[in-house]
């Protein structure tokens, strides 16, 4: 099953999205994160995204559509992904369409996970992450348990994302205002999207995102 996740910064996609793919056996594709592994090893990739991610701005769609591609190519990707991040714009959107479409593997769930901004910001400000696993903590809701090392790999020291300061996320949130939100409208008109409200409990998030992709 191929499951889009849309959403705000901040909403929970990549926390959910782990979940469910974890459950069901899925890939977690995850835009954000094959952007942060490239920057890590140093890449040329990793170079000219971090450029653009550090002020808040998108990747060109371009290279994202090759990167997806790819990915969505790979073994573990066989009985089905969660994609976590893409599409973030019309052309992607199309493009997913498109390669979806030659491999007779269409998307079967939209997902759109709201929240309002304040939450959006208050929930970005205190992200904190395993740089090992990716896994994300939150200091408000959902703190590691000591609080500074991650739970599954407890050597390693939990990090703050560059793009998570007040500023930058500030931009983040125009952008997707701008480029990201008309794919709600996209899907909808289309018949294919399921809203979730994001803003109440993680537990009770995952138990209507599941009943979304099962229905
Ligand atoms: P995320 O982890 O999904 O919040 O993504 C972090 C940053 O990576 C974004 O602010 C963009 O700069 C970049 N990025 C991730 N996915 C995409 C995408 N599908 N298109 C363009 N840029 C992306």
């Amino acid at each position: 099953m191929q499951v889009v996740l849309l959403g705000p910064p901040g909403v929970g996609k990549g926390t959910q999205g782990r979940r469910l793919a974890g459950e069901r056996g899925w890939a977690l594709v995850s835009t954000g994160d094959m952007l942060r592994d490239a920057i890590a090893k140093l890449t040329p990739l990793g170079d000219a995204a971090k450029k653009l991610m550090d002020k808040g701005l998108l990747v060109p769609d371009d290279v994202m559509i090759g990167l997806v591609r790819e990915r969505t190519l790979e073994p573990d990707a066989r009985e089905g992904f969660v994609l976590d991040g893409f599409p973030r714009t019309v052309p992607q959107a199309d493009a997913l369409d498109a390669i979806l479409r030659e491999r007779s593997r269409p998307v079967d769930r939209v997902v759109a996970l709201t929240a309002p901004d304040e939450e959006l910001v208050r929930r970005l400000s205190a992200r904190w992450e395993c740089p090992v696993c990716r896994r994300v903590y939150n200091t408000l809701s959902a703190p590691s348990k000591d609080g500074r090392h991650c739970d599954d790999h407890p050597e390693t020291e939990l990090i703050q994302r560059v793009d998570d300061t007040v500023q930058t996320v500030q931009r983040r949130l125009e952008v997707y205002r701008a480029q990201t939100a008309p794919l709600v409208d996209y899907y909808r008109v289309q018949g294919r999207l399921v809203e979730v409200n994001g803003a109440v409990s993680s537990e009770s998030v995952y138990g209507a995102l599941v009943a979304a992709v099962d229905c």
